[in-house]
Parts: C-alpha cells; sequence; structure tokens
C-alpha cells in the first residue's frame, strides 16, 4: 500500500499504547526504529513481530533510499522512536519530506508525546506556544539561548534530562530572574510523575532540597513574558529614536 505511518508510542506508561497504534505495526512490512533493541521490548508486550530496521540520527539518509525501494515495491513501513510521537526532538524528518515529495502518503498514528501531555496540565496560556527541545549543554550557550527565549510573549518548553535539571534552573534563575513562573513536569505518565509550578526559586528551591525531584526526565515550562515588559522594549527603542532624530540637523 506505499505508506509510512508515523506511530507514536507511549512515554512511560504502556497502557498509552493505541489500538490502532498495535494494528498498524502489526501490519506494516517494516519498522524503521530509532533503536531497534530497545523498540523489541515494546513490540514484544505486544505480541508484533514484524521485522524492524534501525532509523536513527546516523544512518537517516541510507536508510530513506532503501525505505523507499521498499515503498516503491508497494510495501507498508512505520517509523516509531524511543519513546512519544517520532520528529518531536526525535529522528524522521528527513525521512517523512523524501517519502512525501517521491509521492507516497505519510500518515500519523497518534499518541504520547510529552510537550503536550505538560502543557495540557501546566495551566499555563497554550493558545501560543513555543517549543525549543534541548537546550544548549554548555551552561554559556544556554544562557544565550535563554536570553533569546526570555522576551517571547508566549508560553515556551525545553525538553531536558536528569544530568542537567539543576544547572539548566541556575541558568534561567540568572537569566529569566528567580521570579518567572514556570511549570516542571516529571516523569509523565511514570510512578513517579510530579509537576511543580511556582517561581524559578521555589521551584529550584525544592530540587535543591529534595535530590529525588532531580531524577528522570523532565519538560519545563516557561510562562511568557509580560506584553508591558515586551513593549518596555520597544518604548526603549522609541525613546532612542527620538534622541537620534533630535540629533539630527
Ligand atoms: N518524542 C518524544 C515525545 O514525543 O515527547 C520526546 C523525545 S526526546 C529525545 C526525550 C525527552 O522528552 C526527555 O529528555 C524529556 O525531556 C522528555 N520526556 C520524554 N518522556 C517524558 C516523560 N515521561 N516525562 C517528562 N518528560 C519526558
Amino acid at each position: 500500500e506505499s505508506t509510512l505511518y508515523v506511530v507514536a508510542t507511549p512515554i512511560g506508561n504502556l497502557g498509552d499504547m493505541t489500538p490502532r497504534a498495535i494494528e498498524v505495526l502489526q501490519q506494516v512490512d517494516v519498522i524503521a526504529a530509532e533503536d531497534t533493541r530497545h523498540s523489541k521490548k515494546l513490540m514484544n508486550h505486544f505480541g508484533i513481530t514484524t521485522p524492524m530496521v534501525p532509523c536513527h540520527d546516523h544512518n537517516e539518509r541510507q536508510q530513506t533510499v532503501s525505505l523507499l525501494a521498499r515503498l516503491a515495491k508497494g510495501e507498508a513501513v512505520a517509523l516509531v522512536s524511543d519513546a512519544g510521537t517520532p520528529l518531536i526532538s526525535d529522528p524522521g524528518y528527513f525521512l517523512v519530506r523524501e517519502v512525501r515529495e517521491a509521492g507516497y502518503r505519510v500518515v500519523p498514528v497518534l499518541g504520547a508525546c510529552a510537550l503536550i501531555a505538560a502543557l495540557s496540565v501546566s495551566g499555563l496560556a497554550t493558545d501560543r506556544f513555543y517549543f525549543e527541545g534541548f537546550l544548549p549543554a554548555k551552561s554559556s550557550g544556554r544562557r544565550k539561548k535563554l536570553e533569546a527565549l526570555s522576551e517571547l510573549t508566549a508560553t515556551w518548553a525545553v525538553y531536558e534530562s536528569t544530568h542537567r535539571i539543576l544547572d539548566s534552573l541556575a541558568d534561567f534563575n540568572q537569566v529569566l530572574g528567580a521570579d518567572r513562573y514556570i511549570v516542571l513536569a516529571r516523569e509523565l505518565t511514570k510512578t513517579f510523575e510530579t509537576v511543580l509550578a511556582g517561581t524559578v526559586a521555589e521551584v529550584e528551591a525544592i530540587l535543591q532540597e529534595d535530590s529525588n525531584q532531580c531524577r528522570g526526565e523532565f519538560v519545563v515550562l516557561v510562562e511568557g513574558c509580560k506584553e508591558e515588559k515586551a513593549s518596555d522594549i520597544d518604548s526603549q527603542t522609541a525613546r532612542l529614536l527620538q534622541r537620534l532624530i533630535e540629533e539630527l540637523p
């Protein structure tokens, strides 16, 4: 049927695997997986015996050629990542683009996504939001990026790992200020699921006092800066322009 199915898998709770995902993964001719060993466990759990091939950041281009050849023969292909929705901070965009441009159908099979799950329980404005993926690993690069993000008026989000959460929060404090309101969503759908909301200083203090709160996987959501603050920058610019105009002959 020459179709690429982009299939979401759970982010920690097997109960979030959808019946449609199971059916599609059973019926396709091949599953392209970010990490075949990792996905094998999921497939075993659901009794899915479809052959798997690896498709990750380092082989996506070669793998695309061979998957296109399969589609050309009329085969169906599924793409999965280690967890959640493929392409969301996960490999696959090159494959998806090439498959569509070759004229084949690309079909989403919906399911878990940590970003959307976190937003849905955040209590932050979600009419507009911006997703930055992972921040730079080094503090200097991270601060630079945070400076740019600090002026967004929409809610924004980053993914963060257990290794860097405290260092990142220290940079949040430095760049965004201790009082910016954030929501930290940890281990969503898993046993130790925790959602902490408060100022950067409050959330940082909770993590500093309890190392258990630093464990696991995180989505950090940040309230956008107030519109007045954003327009403050505009009024600064306006004042500068006014002064420049005054200097004109
Ligand atoms: N494609 C995935 C999705 O749809 O969410 C994201 C993949 S990305 C490589 C992995 C990151 O997602 C983790 O480092 C963490 O920031 C976030 N993440 C994944 N599962 C999570 C969970 N159960 N709770 C909180 N964050 C999670």
